[in-house]
């Protein structure tokens, strides 16, 4: 019998709240314990902090759920080289903080720190930066991947590259990532100066990005997407760098799990009328404050400490959509966006933007354009709304982020990913017996 934690049946629900099964959870605690595991059962669904908006981490129909947490160990860290050798299930809050213990930075980082390295690598995550250094891959040098039927494979960029390119981004389906070897940059300070650019709209909001965007910037925005009159997007470009002040290390991260959600708050609290008092408050608030400046990990994470926004949309959850849209395109799709937002009479509780660079590949959320990001509560308007918006991104041929959607189907999914049928053809040939499962993978038909 494997060396794990086991522990029963239990109800698991993505991050959003919105997709939910059964599914018996796994814990291996050593490599021996991994393999019997990984032996033991035909399939398996990897599962790291279940932050994914979908149920990537999990199957049901019997087929359990293996966690990387208790294999999260930070390996190596090589100065000479720059580079960090970590397990999948170490978080990337616990990455960071080592790194900038000593004298390094990771350059792509997304929201929340609870956040595992492997789900990074399996949805090839991007950060406020992706315009300057791209996406989590451009920065793996090797990782090792565990397959029942293959054994244990080192691939990379410049070794075995295209079982690489299958697993970065390959959602947990090629198999068991074990360790990643990262490059690292050195701090170029200890703390983050955050500078605030009122922006009137959606349009003006990329043209003051695109103003801002040089080597070493983070970029990014929030904007009231709440009111669909002229003053549709307003908000706030911030625009972060690093100074040479203050005490780096002393941040806390908070913890997001999925479990909570409905716990804290069980009835939603956002509607049509809290996002717009809400938006209207926080954009008075925000675009006043110019200039802040703190320590490096408070500002590593933009969502870190902010998880009530989550937790208030309440047992029945919600929605994400996340898009990039190609630049030529921007500003007749968000006339197209507010007209849809409007027509639905939907309510979008935040909207955000990045700037993106980067070819389309597989099914990797990767593209040249603008990232939007709308979030809205888990009811018939918002799927409504969304479900436009998938046809104005088969229009644009415009990749939209699977780590943050919980609706698409396989019709929607080959139209929008011209990488669609080249992916899971791969797949096929690489585990024909889906010896790696999800409800992810069954929805969208890979
Ligand atoms: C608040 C918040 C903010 C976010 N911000 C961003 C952002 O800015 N940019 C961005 O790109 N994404 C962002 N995300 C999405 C998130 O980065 C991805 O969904 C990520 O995959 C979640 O990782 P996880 O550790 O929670 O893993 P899970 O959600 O449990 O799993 C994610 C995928 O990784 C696979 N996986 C995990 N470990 C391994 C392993 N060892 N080997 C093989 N496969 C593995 C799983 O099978 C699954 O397919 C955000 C999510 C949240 C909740």
């Amino acid at each position: 019998m494997a060396d794990h934690a086991a522990r029963p049946v239990r109800a698991l629900v993505s991050f959003d709240g919105t997709e939910r099964c059964d599914a018996a959870v796994l814990e291996p605690r050593s490599r021996q314990a991994l393999e019997a595991t990984l032996r033991e059962h035909e399939q398996v669904a990897i599962r790291g902090s279940g932050l994914s908006y979908c149920q990537a981490g999990a199957a049901g129909g019997g087929v359990p759920s293996v966690s990387t947490k208790a294999l999260d160990r930070i390996l190596e860290l090589d100065r000479d080289a720059a580079t960090i050798t970590v397990e999948a299930g170490c978080t990337v809050g616990a990455l960071v903080r080592h790194a900038v213990e000593n004298g390094f930075w990771f350059p792509v980082l997304p929201g929340h720190p609870e956040i595992t390295v492997g789900g990074c690598a399996a949805f090839n995550t991007h950060g406020k930066t992706q315009h300057d250094v791209g996406q989590f891959s451009d920065h793996i040098t090797s990782l090792t991947l565990l397959h029942p039927d293959h054994g244990e494979t080192v691939c990379g960029p410049d070794e075995q590259p295209e079982l690489f390119q299958l697993t970065v981004g390959g959602m947990g389906l090629t198999g068991w990532i074990l360790d990643l070897t990262l490059r690292l940059q050195p701090l170029a300070g200890g703390s983050i100066r955050r500078r605030a650019h009122r922006a009137d709209d959606f349009v003006d909001a990329v043209e003051i990005m695109e103003r801002h965007a040089r080597p070493g910037s983070q970029l990014y925005s929030w904007n009231d997407a709440s009111r669909t009159g002229a003053t549709f997007g307003r908000g706030v470009v911030y625009e972060e760098c690093f100074v040479d002040e203050g005490d780096a290390a002393t941040t806390r991260f908070a913890s997001l799990r999925p479990e909570q959600r409905g716990r804290l708050v069980p009835f939603p609290v956002w509607n049509r009328l809290t996002a717009r008092v809400v938006n209207a408050a926080y954009f008075q608030l925000e675009h006043r404050r110019r200039e802040r400046t703190m320590p490096v990990l408070d500002g590593a994470f933009p969502i870190n400490g902010k998880e009530g926004y989550f937790h208030a949309f309440g047992r029945r959850g919600f929605h994400e959509y996340q898009v990039i849209v190609p630049r030529a395109d921007w500003a007749d799709a968000i006339e197209r966006t507010r007209g849809i937002v409007r027509d639905r009479g939907a309510c979008v509780t935040l909207a955000s933007l990045k700037l993106f660079r980067g070819d389309p590949h597989h099914l990797w959320f990767r593209g040249d354009g603008v990232c939007l990001t709308l979030d809205g509560p888990a009811d018939p308007r918002t799927h409504a709304m969304f479900a436009d918006l998938d046809e104005l991104a088969v229009d644009l041929g415009a990749p939209v982020n699977l780590a943050k959607d919980s609706r698409l189907g396989k019709a929607a999914a080959s139209r929008i990913f011209p990488g669609y049928d080249a992916f899971a053809a791969a797949l096929e040939a690489y585990d024909p017996a889906r010896r790696f499962d999800s409800e992810l993978r069954r929805r969208i038909g890979v």
